[in-house]
């Protein structure tokens, strides 16, 4: 039996870990020989899912944020996966510029960066329960 490569870490919710799942995620999609733009891509992308789930999954007390990332023949998927809040509505959170944070820090493009960036998106979740976003990229399409 053939087993695609796949790797998860698992880290808690502390902003220092957003550069480091960023750069492990490209050091693994490196693997397909990815031109320049794609690596851009998908660390853009990986690092908005990631930083939500820094940011908005838990309260101060803070928790668990898993990436996993998988390679079929064609391409690379990702998934970000906390068990945080959750988002009661998530047609309205990925709206583009929709965000529930006050202040200039945030400007709710999260969702429309991966989506722009990345060649499928897909979100679950549940309030108290969390969420999970899929992400998959082509590799020299
Ligand atoms: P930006 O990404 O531009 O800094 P933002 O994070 O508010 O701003 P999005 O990434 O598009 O914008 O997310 C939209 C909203 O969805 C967030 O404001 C937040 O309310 C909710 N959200 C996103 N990810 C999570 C998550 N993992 N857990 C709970 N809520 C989330
Ligand atoms: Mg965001």
């Amino acid at each position: 039996m053939k087993v695609e490569n796949y790797a998860a870490l698992e880290f808690p919710s502390r902003s220092a870990n957003e550069g480091f799942a960023r750069a492990a995620a490209a050091c693994f999609a490196a693997q397909l020989d990815p031109t320049l733009e794609e690596i851009n891509d998908i660390k853009t992308a990986v690092s908005e899912a990631v930083t939500n789930a820094i940011v908005h999954a838990y309260e101060k007390k803070g928790g668990q944020v898993i990436l996993r990332g998988k390679l079929d023949e064609k391409g690379v998927h990702f998934e970000i996966e906390d068990a945080g809040r959750g988002i009661p509505n998530l047609e309205e959170a990925m709206q583009p510029f929709y965000t529930t944070c006050s202040g200039e820090e945030r400007s709710g493009v999260g969702f429309t960066v991966m989506q722009t960036f990345m060649d499928e998106l897909h979100v679950f979740s549940e309030p108290r329960k969390g969420t999970k976003v899929c992400l998959y990229k082509k590799i020299g399409k």
